[in-house]
């Protein structure tokens, strides 16, 4: 039986490891930061990504972006150091597709499969397991880790050849950059015509511009908190991703080029850390009224 490990406990990978090890023995896990693994009971806590490597042979990997992803797997001390012939390596961050080819060409030299699995939702539904999964990479290697992807997963599409996966993962949120940003700007706009936030969105939910994303962020764009869900700079990073896909293709990237530089500027000042809802202050900034 093969053994199963974890990498990156942030605020999506906790709820998914947890999901996982109630149905299935996960006996490794790992993260940069020791502090986020206590309270895990059962399973061990690896102080370095090349353990999990040398003791399990189906890894998910749960990291921030690409840089995360090639220094746990392929760094000094990573995964690649130890890892088994025949191992499986799940991605479900979100990256760019350049690294996905990269690392599957690069554990395929070294006789393991890698297989993209990004996931569309966010913790919510990563603690109640109706995230959807977008799967791509060599099939017999998804065949045996599908089970797997269930326990955290209400819909699972495998999309063939590696990265498809990828580049649907970023079609996604592209839709959904937009769609926030849009919704910043038109909650100013009503403001600014003397309508309340809480009944602009109110009417905005009764309009065929409606979007599960403004029911989801409602009460955070009213409250104006901003917790972290989806941070603000990982959406930078999904823009610039979602950039070079469409400079690769030669496809037109009109209002990805437009949301990217919005969303840099919403993080240069001082927005990154806060949830990607928070584009509302970046336009209040625009007009002179953060
Ligand atoms: P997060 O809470 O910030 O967690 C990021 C994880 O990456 C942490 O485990 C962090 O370790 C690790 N990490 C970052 N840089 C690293 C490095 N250089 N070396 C080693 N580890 C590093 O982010 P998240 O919200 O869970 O997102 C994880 C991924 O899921 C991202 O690709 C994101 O785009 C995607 N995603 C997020 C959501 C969402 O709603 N949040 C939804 C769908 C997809 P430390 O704890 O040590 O910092």
């Amino acid at each position: 039986m093969s053994e199963i490990g974890f990498l990156g406990l942030g605020r999506m990978g906790m709820p998914i490891l947890k999901r996982i090890s109630s149905r299935f023995k996960v006996k490794m896990a790992y993260n940069r930061n020791k502090g986020k693994a206590a309270g895990l009971s059962g399973i061990k806590i690896a102080d370095e990504p090349f353990q999990v490597g040398s003791g399990c042979e189906i890894i998910f990997i749960m990291l921030a972006d690409d840089e995360a992803c090639e220094s746990v797997m392929f760094g000094e001390n990573g995964l690649t150091r130890t890892l088994k012939p025949q191992s499986v390596v799940v991605n479900l961050s979100t990256v760019s597709l350049d690294f996905s080819l990269s690392a599957s060409r690069r554990l395929g030299a070294n006789m393991c499969r890698y297989i993209d699995a990004p996931v569309l939702g966010s913790t919510k539904m990563a603690e109640n397991g109706t995230l959807t999964s977008l799967v791509s990479g060599p099939e017999t290697a998804y065949n045996s880790v599908s089970k797997i992807l269930k326990a955290y997963s209400e819909k699972v599409f495998y999309l063939g050849s590696q990265g498809n996966a990828v580049k649907m993962k970023l079609v996604s949120n592209l839709v959904l950059a937009v769609n926030m940003a849009t919704i910043g700007e038109a909650l100013l706009l009503s403001e600014k015509s003397g309508v309340k936030k809480e009944l602009a969105l109110e009417i905005l939910e009764r309009s065929g511009g409606n979007s599960s994303i403004l029911g989801l962020k409602k009460e955070t764009m009213i409250s104006e908190t901003f917790e972290p869900v989806f941070a603000l700079k990982d959406m930078v990073k999904d823009l610039r991703y979602i950039s070079e896909l469409s400079s690769s293709l030669s496809s037109p990237a009109v209002l990805a080029n437009s949301a990217e530089q919005f969303y840099l500027a919403a993080q240069s000042i001082g927005l990154g850390n806060l949830d990607f809802s928070s584009v509302i202050r970046a336009f209040r900034f625009l007009v002179g009224r953060a």
